[in-house]
Parts: structure tokens; sequence; C-alpha cells
């Protein structure tokens, strides 16, 4: 689904992605982990192409990522993100901010995207908020409608670049949840999060990256219990 081959990235001089290989086969649940600067969302970045590898190559669904125009809109489509801040517009309903996506992008019938765009808000546990504005939801529900937007374009991936870390505790595990459920049901997801218990519930692999490598890549009942490197060792004594 995802083939990451011999990536490397800088910003000027800075190397922020060395030599980057990476798979993510259909389904399955990656779990990306490690110190704060080590490129973890600078990865996530290039994989839905909001950032240009300086070298090596990634393709998703068995396509090279294309740099622009159509191609890249409907990568982009393909390929949901859900950030740590919701990104929602505040200017429009909860159920707009779904169904927007799928009528000016997808081309779908108005009233048919507002149906779906309700059935989501359902699936992720919002419904009764459909008609509020952004301001007027707690964070855990705003990253829920966050979530409800990116699957309204049907993509293949969705990326979350630590999409709990802005939340208040006691709403953490209400996005996780949906999270979960995403990942029963078979989505292909890349998580970048320091929630160890989602990555034991949920991954399939856990990646540690460290310095803009991947240092490990493994099980999750490997990796926290038998992490290979000192490097990965030394992270977990600090987050578990
Ligand atoms: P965190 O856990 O703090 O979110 P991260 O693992 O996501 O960290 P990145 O945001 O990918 O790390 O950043 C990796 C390195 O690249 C850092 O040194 C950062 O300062 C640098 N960097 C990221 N984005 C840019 C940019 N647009 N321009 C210049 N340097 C950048
Ligand atoms: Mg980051």
């Amino acid at each position: 689904m995802i083939e990451v081959r011999g990536v490397n990235k800088y910003f000027g001089d800075h190397h922020v992605l060395r030599d980057i290989d990476l798979d993510v086969a259909a389904g399955e649940v990656v779990v990306i982990v490690g110190p704060s600067g080590s490129g973890k969302s600078t990865l996530c970045r290039c994989l839905n192409r909001l950032e240009t590898v300086s070298s090596g190559e990634i393709r998703i669904d068995g396509r090279t990522l294309p740099g622009e125009g159509r191609e890249l809109a409907r990568l982009r489509a393909e390929v949901g993100m859900v950030f740590q801040s919701f990104n929602l517009f505040g200017h429009r309903t909860i159920l707009d901010n779904v169904a927007l996506g799928p009528i000016h992008v997808g081309k779908k019938d108005r009233k048919q995207a507002r149906a779906d765009a309700l059935e989501l808000l359902e699936r992720v546990g919002i419904a009764e908020q459909a008609g509020k504005y952004p301001a007027q939801l707690s964070g855990g529900q705003q990253q829920r409608a966050a979530i409800a937007r990116s699957l309204a374009m049907r993509p293949t991936v969705m990326l979350f670049d630590e999409p709990t870390s802005a939340l208040d505790p006691e709403m953490v595990s209400e996005v996780l949840d949906v999270m979960v459920g995403l990942a029963a049901e078979g989505m292909t997801m890349v998580v970048v999060t320091h929630e160890m218990g989602f990555a034991r519930r949920a991954a399939d692999r856990v990646v540690f990256m460290d310095e803009g490598q991947i240092v490990e890549s493994d099980h999750p009942d490997t990796f926290f219990t038998g992490a290979r490197s000192e490097r990965a060792r030394s992270f977990l004594s600090k987050v578990l």
C-alpha cells in the first residue's frame, strides 16, 4: 500500500530524514514513535506530499507520488491526514465541514454528501453535534469531526500525527477509541503518537525513529519488552 524507498529529506543543510525505507501493507496499522525532532511529522507530511522528498521514492498503491495537478489532488483524497490541531473551518457547521470536501472536490451530489456526512458523524459518535460550529465542541469532539471529514473523502490510507496531543486527558480515549475502531475495520493507518497504550492495543508494528532514521521496526510485543537498540530502550524508559 505504502512503499518508501531510500528517502532523504533536507531542510537547508539540516538532514531530517535519512535513508528511510518503510512498507505498510493494506490493512496494516503502523505506529511511529520517537523523540521530538526525530522526523516523525516530516515523514508523515512526505507521505501525502505536504513536503517533497530530497531524494528517494514514495509509492502509494503502486503509484509514485505525483508532483502536482489533478493527480496530486486525487492522492490527497486517497491519503487522509489528521493533525494535532483539528483544522476545521470555524465558520462552517460540523456537518458542512464533513460534507464540503465530497461536494467540491469529489463532485458528489449535495444531498447525498450531507446524508453520508451525517452517517460518518454517527460513526464517530457526534451526530448530535452536526449543526454546531467547531468552537461549540470539545476538543475530543472536534478531533472526531476532523477524522470524519478525512473519512468522507474515502481514503485508502489514514495518517495521524499526534491526534490526541492537544486534548485534555479525559478526551484522549474517545478519539483513540474511534481510531481503534477504524483499525479493526481494516483501515491502513500510519499513526504518530505518544499513546503507548494505543500502540500496544492497535498496532501491527511499531517503528522507532531517532535522528531521522528508522532504528527499529517490530511487533509491539517485541518492541515494548525487548527493544534491541540502546536508543529505543532509553526512549522507552522515559515514556513508559
Ligand atoms: P515532535 O515529536 O516534536 O513532533 P518530530 O519527530 O515530528 O518531532 P519533525 O517535526 O519531523 O520532528 O522535525 C524534524 C526536524 O526537522 C526538526 O529538527 C525540525 O526542527 C526540522 N523541521 C521540521 N520542519 C521544518 C521546516 N519546515 N523547516 C525547517 N526545519 C524543519
Ligand atoms: Mg511531530
